[in-house]
């Protein structure tokens, strides 16, 4: 082993480029580093962590879950696992309340297996997925991604439709379902790390109509945009809109234990009592997943965080939209453009405030814990508009 470099990669860079933090530390929207230095958390860590640093509650739950000791295997039924399917359905967009919960560990994993479950539901192979998005970073979501980190990795998976969508409140998916051999239509609820682009109101209604013209289930991405994130639920329930699969990650277990999920309608979810559901995971339903989803949806409701988000949401808008020409969002997502040749500046800005807040050419996303309150987004208002300033 090399003295002094970490024996483990970094993602999504050179390695030598990496800037690793060790966090000893946290409580709500901020974490200690090793050096001692306070950091604002305004990226939630890496878009998951809604419901902030150090939540006693979570902490809770996971010791009492890691002190049952309990091992279990993807047929064991155990209380919490029952417990988490459940407090999952009692949330969902109601179409899917009658359904079924299909459990996983991470994003990318929950959309491959709705993707199975689209295919064999329909008997179908196409997927089509918009010109901007991200699905996950498995070859089989990349392949179904339009972002530009699926470069390296093309033409990956066939029978991918990328879809060049507008966001206009009449969208433009009729041709593409037409022939009628399309699976499924997988849209992220709110487009999260390709730009945060609002649908407007009417959107997902008209999506969930032209699918259903076609035979074509309609998959609801909501692993970043779920769970509080933009004001709601999830984002489709903007729109009073029930996809027929849904997706979710990251806020579902808010951190505290890896963790994915696929909700499916009952309609679908009936079709395999008598079909083989060909998808599964040595570690499907883990009792560390399961403890953690119920853990999170209690925090969830008892601190009114749903609530809390659509609140602090309006009262940052206006403030928001000061720092740039161009700022898109809603609830705590949200994104500011700036020119692209800034972006490197932009961050080293941000990193000597101790800011953590993900950056992508010319893009600066906030996306704070749920858990933030006023004073510290205000605070958090202030620094980043002296770090755009300074650039
Ligand atoms: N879908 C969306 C919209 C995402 O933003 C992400 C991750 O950022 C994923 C899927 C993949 O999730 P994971 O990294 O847990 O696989």
């Amino acid at each position: 082993m090399q003295e002094g470099v970490d024996p483990f990669f970094f993602t999504w860079t050179a390695q030598n480029q990496a800037a690793p933090i060790e966090i000893v530390s946290g409580e709500g929207a901020c974490f200690t580093t090793s050096d001692g230095a306070r950091w604002l958390d305004l990226g939630s860590m890496v878009w998951n962590a809604n419901l902030g640093h150090g939540h006693p509650g979570m902490k809770r739950a996971m010791v009492a879950a890691a002190e049952r000791n309990l091992l279990a295997q993807p047929s064991s039924v155990f209380p919490e696992k029952v417990e988490a399917a459940r407090r999952l359905l009692a949330v969902a967009p109601p179409g899917l309340r009658d359904g079924k919960v299909f459990l996983c560990l991470s994003g990318a994993e929950a959309n491959e297996n709705a993707i199975k479950m689209a295919r064999l539901f329909t008997g179908r192979r196409k997927v089509v997925y918009r010109s901007r998005s991200y699905h996950g970073a498995t070859l089989g979501m990349l392949s179904f991604s339009g972002d530009a980190r699926r470069k390296p990795f093309d033409p990956g998976l066939p029978d991918g439709i990328c879809w060049d969508d507008h966001y206009s409140a009449t969208p433009d998916l009729e041709p593409l379902l037409r022939a009628g051999d399309v699976a499924a239509v997988l849209l992220e609820g709110i487009v999260g790390p390709n730009g945060v682009y609002v649908p407007p109101r009417g959107y997902y209604q008209e999506i969930r109509r032209t699918c259903d013209r076609h035979g074509t289930l309609f998959i609801a991405d909501e692993v970043l945009s779920g769970f509080g994130r933009t004001g709601r639920w999830f984002a489709v329930d903007h729109d009073g809109v029930s996809p027929d699969l849904l997706t979710c990650a990251k806020g579902l277990t808010a951190g505290y234990a890896p963790g994915g999920a696929v909700i499916a309608s009952g309609k679908v979810a009936h079709h395999f009592d008598d079909h083989v559901l060909s998808c599964g995971l040595t570690t499907y339903g883990h009792p560390l997943t399961c403890a953690a989803i119920v853990g999170a949806i209690d925090a969830y409701e008892r601190e009114g965080l749903i609530e809390r988000a659509a609140r602090l949401g309006a009262w940052l808008e206006p403030r928001i939209r000061k720092l740039g020409r161009d700022v898109r969002g809603l609830g705590l997502l949200w994104a500011i453009e700036f020119e692209p040749a800034r972006t490197q500046q932009v961050a080293a800005e941000l990193r000597r405030r101790h800011v953590h807040a993900f950056k992508r050419e010319g893009m600066l996303f906030l996306a704070p814990p749920l858990v933030i309150d006023e004073p510290t987004l205000e605070e958090a208002l202030s620094i980043v508009g002296d770090a755009l300033d300074a650039t």
